[in-house]
């Protein structure tokens, strides 16, 4: 997967993009992330990538020219998707990042600041992405939670793969509580199920935790059918 993040602030990626699982997958050259800054493709001798609002009013706007040549100054490959990181845009869900990564092999993310960008900009995107109901000042957390949960779902990324059939969402269900050693800290003790060596008990347990959890947490993602109980005959 190829990544094309247009960005007034790409040093905000550097760190990102090279720690943990992320920058391991990147170092394998599992998916590839290029900035390109808007700014660089200003042709004004203040090199302005911004401009006042027509119309009057609070803020600034991402002036249309230097996002236009910017996008154009990518690479362009057969399936790509041209993504504005908005908050009127689509939520951000498991169920969007299988498709991406289903669909294409190539992601231009375009990351807004001040009051947004020129709406003519519209017409170079194919999807608007939001990362939840709140404003943030800018498009780069988006931008790189996108990033991380799209290469987080290639092959060759996580060690190993079942950890992603058991995840939260992956089944509709949120993911059951994790423990490790000590058995006992702090006078909170491990579920002994979990202690007792039975692959059938604790793999039974561990669906009976997703379903509870589900129904108290998130009813929302459950079939209705299933939202009165907890489905294991409680
Ligand atoms: N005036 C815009 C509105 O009310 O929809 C908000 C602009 S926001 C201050 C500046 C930029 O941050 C946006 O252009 C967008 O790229 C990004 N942004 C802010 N919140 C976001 C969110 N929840 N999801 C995705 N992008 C967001």
């Amino acid at each position: 997967m190829r990544f094309d993040v247009v960005t007034l602030f790409p040093d905000f990626f550097t760190s990102a993009l090279a720690s943990g699982l992320l920058g391991k997958a990147l170092a394998k050259t599992i998916a590839s992330v290029h900035l390109v800054n808007p700014r660089d493709f200003a042709t004004d001798k203040h090199r302005r990538a911004d401009d006042e609002p027509y119309g009057g009013g609070a803020g600034m706007v991402m002036k249309p020219e230097p996002i236009f040549a910017a996008v154009e100054s990518v690479p362009v490959l057969p399936r790509r998707e041209v993504i504005y990181l908005t908050p009127q845009g689509e939520p951000m869900r498991q169920k969007l990042f299988r498709e991406l990564v289903r669909d294409f092999e190539q992601l231009v993310l375009l990351c807004g600041h001040y009051e947004g960008v020129d709406e003519r900009v519209m017409n170079l995107v194919t999807r608007e992405v939001s990362l939840g109901d709140f404003v943030l000042t800018g498009g780069e957390i988006p931008a790189l939670a996108l990033i991380d949960g799209v290469v987080r779902l290639l092959p060759g990324t996580l060690g190993n793969a079942e950890s992603l059939i058991c995840e939260s969402f992956e089944s509709d269900l949120l993911d059951y509580p994790h423990y490790t050693r000590p058995p006992v800290f702090r006078g909170w003790e491990v579920p002994p199920v979990l202690l007792s060596g039975h692959h059938g008990q604790i793999a039974r347990w561990r669906r009976e935790q997703q379903l509870l959890r589900t129904r108290q947490r998130r009813p929302d993602l459950l079939p209705e059918a299933e939202r009165g109980s907890s489905g294991f005959g409680e």
